[in-house]
């Protein structure tokens, strides 16, 4: 299991941004810890008939913005320090996108490998009994996250109706397509990234068809991604897995990687160029190796903190699109500034996720089912805002990307909670 390690950059990184915003210190005090943060215990009934508690954690970081919107992870490294830092991430990415949301996020320490199924929905049912009274569809609105899924969410938003004693399926996103799940929700993540990839190369003149992608991760995230950007006619030369990557010189076909990866159980040997795969077509490389690929684009959609450093000066892309939470870490991203290498952030790239999110939940309230076209359209349009405003307010002030998201996520964010001042005559 992939370990998860918390960001203490976010924390700084929103302090120095604050300062430089002139923000009052009132408002600092607020915005730099929770608003309500809970740890609860849970009482699992284990199969061999034994009473087990496991620690829930929920932190509701902002709301002025609209309900606390954020994922629960289930997980053995799950900590109070790390649910904190990512709920605080999620009101920024929610700002950033103009969604009607703050942030929130939660976990269990749990290994769920380690459960029975009815363990598991056992857990799930008793995560939302302990902290029932401080969600809902206009309170706190969880979804899924590491290690969590469809399945758990149809567990969480049947027992929270129960309780409530109606249907409330807006209370969760994330559920089952049977369960008012939205279709598209899966890959949103990974075309919301081809979105920003599009905005990219029409900046840059890139064409697609001459330029090489390499990307890291091949699961939910980078599949997606890489099928959208090879539908565009890019050139997808390099992609890995936590084993180890395969790199194919004439560009490989993300679908038929995907199917023989399936027969295979990894994705070695797995060298598909059109309908065939074959080892005369590529050859294995590691992760490392990936990183520093002569590709035009790079896509790190596994893990935190792959890009440091340390590697930062061997980067070879001249683009990084920072689809996974936390990439790139700010001692690279100084390191890659000075190399003239662009690198669009996290709160930015992989906002697809939240977007479909938020069209589920209205779905969910509106009882009204949305088609994938619609679903794909809605998220082009506010990546694309997003990105614009991200892009002109970088190049006005002559800052990097992820300073200029994070100024114009946290600015909207303080002015809202002014305004909340305001009017209780407080600043
Ligand atoms: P996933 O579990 O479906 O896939 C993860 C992929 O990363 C797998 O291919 C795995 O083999 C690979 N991997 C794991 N550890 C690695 C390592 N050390 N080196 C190289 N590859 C490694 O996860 P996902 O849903 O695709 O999420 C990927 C990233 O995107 C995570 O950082 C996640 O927080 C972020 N993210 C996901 C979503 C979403 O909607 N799924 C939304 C926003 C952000």
């Amino acid at each position: 299991m992939t370990k998860l390690t918390f960001f203490p950059e976010n924390q700084k990184q929103f302090g120095e941004i604050a300062k430089g915003l002139n923000i009052e210190s009132e408002i600092i005090q607020e915005l730099e810890e929770p608003q309500r943060l809970v740890k609860f215990q849970i009482p699992v009934q284990m199969d061999n008939g034994e009473n087990k508690i496991f620690f829930g954690f929920r932190s509701q970081h902002n709301n002025t913005l609209g309900p606390y919107k954020g994922g629960i992870r289930f997980h053995p490294d799950v900590s109070e320090d790390e649910i904190k830092v990512l709920s605080m991430l999620m009101t920024w990415k929610c700002s950033l996108a103009d969604l009607p949301f703050g942030g929130g996020k939660g976990g269990v320490v749990v290994d769920p490998k380690k459960l029975s199924k009815g363990e598991l929905e056992r857990l799930s049912r008793g995560y939302v009994r302990g902290i029932f009274p401080l969600i809902g569809p206009d309170v706190d609105i969880p979804a899924p996250d590491v290690n969590t899924n469809a399945q758990i969410m149809a567990w969480m938003v049947d027992e929270y109706s129960k309780l409530k004693c109606e249907d409330s399926p807006a209370a969760f996103t994330g559920k089952p397509l049977e369960a008012w799940g939205l279709k598209g929700r899966e890959e949103a993540t990974g075309y919301g990234g081809v979105v920003i990839l599009d905005r990219l190369s029409k900046i840059f003149g890139l064409e697609p068809k001459k330029t090489t992608l390499a990307i890291q991760g091949f699961g939910n995230v980078g599949y997606h991604f890489a099928y959208f950007a090879f539908k565009k006619g890019f050139k997808i030369i390099v992609i890995s897995e936590i084993e180890g990557g395969i790199y194919v010189p004439n560009g490989l076909d993300p679908e038929e990687t995907l199917k023989c990866k399936r027969a295979r159980g990894k994705i070695a040997g797995c060298y598909c160029v059109g309908s065939v795969c074959d080892a005369f077509f590529g050859k294995k490389i590691t992760n490392e190796e990936l990183l520093q690929m002569p590709v035009d684009i790079l896509v790190p959609a596994a893990v935190e903190n792959v890009i440091t450093k340390e590697n930062a000066s061997k980067i070879r892309a001249k683009y990084i699109i920072e689809m996974a939470n936390g990439p790139v870490n700010p001692e690279a991203l100084s390191i890659l500034e000075k190399r003239k290498i662009l690198s669009v952030p996290d709160i930015l790239a992989n906002a697809g996720g939240v977007v479909a999110s938020y069209f589920e939940w209205l779905q969910s309230k509106e009882k009204k089912k949305w088609g994938k076209e619609k679903v794909l359209e809605g998220l082009t349009d506010t990546l694309e805002k997003a990105f614009n405003k991200v892009w002109e307010l970088s190049k006005k002030e002559n800052i990097n990307l992820r300073k200029a998201a994070y100024l114009l996520a946290i600015n909207k964010v303080a002015k809202a909670t002014r305004k909340k001042y305001a009017i209780r005559g407080i600043i």
